[in-house]
């Protein structure tokens, strides 16, 4: 029998209400012991409850208890939820109250999810999905986040995978049941099919990261010499009428980094400027983080100033290509600056030339559009669900490699198990990976032994 396990499955900390969840065979029994009730509520129909303490005394809250019998649940376990007050003394104290109900104990992070899965209730991508679902910062991520939870990768390789297995079932029929060798004839057919999916996978794979970078930000990283003005172009782009920042900074990110929501797609500004400190005391190790990070990253932002205008420094020459902007800041001093033409055609090579002033904040509107305009480009999630995550290409190529593998091999029973290595590595993604499944579609395509 597995355990019953029980969480505070809302944030910590003061609030409205506190929801807890309870999974596990012992759930309806705990509930009736916490809520002194003697029966359980109707099946999904809120209740009113008090929450007694176990030692007897007064009520520790009123609120709400909802009953999920199993399998009609979040775990597919029997599940039961008390709403009640949000603030830290009830939820020490519920807290306290259902752990010493025998046979219950407290989750480990993600266990209900864990269970969820175990019970078929949720493939892999839909845990990944609902997982950056709460973990979405901005509107585009929302969006990629709930169309995976609600199942659009999983029904993309789910798709695909029972077609190489229906692919493969076709052939290990062949091999049981023909004397000879195979025929060409009767294998042109899984041919022709493998080679359509191999087609379809590799136009999957080149979305140029397109679902990762939506989950990640674009990166854009700020650029030039000293005194041109990056950090305070940088300073009046993250300014809340400009452009918003993104409130929470997740932990393991760079902390010389500003998060933008533009237009509802994330992107992560880099600023070198906050490199400058570790540049002065040893010079070439910041420059060369700095170029480091101009490498990484999807879009750089090359900040020279009009002062100096029409003339380049030749490391911001060297950094113009076509994922550049050229900003040139401080427009403010030199209003005659526009009009000089540039020199040399290093400048037809980037894709802009944005003429601002941070301190006015001349252009700076024109300069975020053009950033929201290269997000969309690169990030927009569209018609096709995008895949999220390098554990899903790894997994996509394993299984081109397999049909690759398959399309060479001549000799039937090796190129079988090709087949089967590539449907596998399919069903890594979503955590299918059986063999039952297969046994289906054979006896459902062929009837073997009817
Ligand atoms: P960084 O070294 O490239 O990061 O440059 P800073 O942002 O520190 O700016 C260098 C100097 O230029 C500071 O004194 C700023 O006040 C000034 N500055 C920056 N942008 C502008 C601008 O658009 N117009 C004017 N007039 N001064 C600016």
């Amino acid at each position: 029998m597995t355990d019953t396990i029980f969480a505070l499955s809302s944030g910590a900390g003061r609030a409205g209400v506190a929801v807890f969840r309870l999974s596990g065979p012992r759930a309806g029994a705990a509930l009736l012991v916490v809520t002194r009730r003697d029966r359980l509520p109707a099946p999904r129909r809120a209740v009113r409850i008090s929450l007694w303490p176990p030692d007897g005394g007064a009520a520790i809250d009123h609120g709400l208890a909802l009953w999920f019998p199993e399998p009609a649940s979040f775990t597919g376990e029997d599940v039961a939820e008390l709403h009640l007050h949000g603030g830290r003394a009830v939820i020490a104290a519920a807290l306290a109250a259902l752990g010493a109900v025998a046979g219950l104990r407290l989750a480990e992070p993600g266990e209900f999810t864990r269970r969820a899965f175990a019970r078929g209730k949720l493939d892999l991508t839909a845990v990944e999905g609902m997982a950056d679902l709460v973990a979405a910062e901005t509107e585009a991520q929302r969006v990629q986040a709930l169309r995976q939870m609600d199942g659009a990768l999983a029904r993309l390789y789910d798709g695909w995978r029972e077609r190489l297995l229906r692919a493969l079932a076709y052939l290990e029929a062949e091999i049981d049941f023909s004397d000879q060798d195979l025929d060409d004839e009767a294998t042109a057919g899984v041919r022709s099919d493998v080679a359509a999916l191999q087609q379809e996978i590799a136009g999957h794979l080149a979305d140029r990261h397109r679902g990762e970078r939506l989950r990640e930000g674009l990166s854009i990283v700020i650029l030039g010499p000293p005194n041109v003005g990056k950090s305070s172009v940088l300073n009046a782009l993250t300014k809340r009428d400009v452009a918003i920042v993104s409130a929470l900074a997740g932990t393991t990110r760079d902390s010389v980094e500003t998060h933008l929501d533009l237009d509802g797609l994330p992107v992560t500004i880099a600023d070198t400027a906050g490199l400058r400190e570790a540049a002065d005391v040893i010079e070439s190790e910041g420059i060369r983080r700095a170029l480091a990070r101009a490498e990484g990253a999807d879009l750089k932002l090359v900040v020279t100033a009009a002062t100096d205008w029409p003339a380049l420094a030749p490391e911001t020459v060297a950094l113009l290509d076509s994922d550049a902007l050229l900003v040139v800041n401080k427009c403010d001093l030199r209003r005659d600056a526009a009009a000089i033409p540039s020199r040399g055609d290093a400048i037809s090579r980037c894709r802009a030339v944005h003429w601002v002033s941070a301190t006015t904040g001349e252009g700076l509107a024109d300069l975020v559009a053009a950033l929201a305009a290269a997000a969309a480009e690169r990030l927009q999630p569209g018609g096709a669900p995008a895949l999220t995550r390098a554990r899903h290409r790894e997994a996509l190529l394993a299984c081109g490699d397999g049909l690759a593998r398959f399309l060479d091999q001549p000799a039937a029973e090796l190129a079988a198990e090709d087949l089967r290595l590539a449907a596998r590595a399919l069903g890594r993604i979503t955590g299918r990976v059986d063999v039952e499944d297969l046994l289906d579609v054979i006896f459902r395509d062929f009837c073997i032994g009817k």
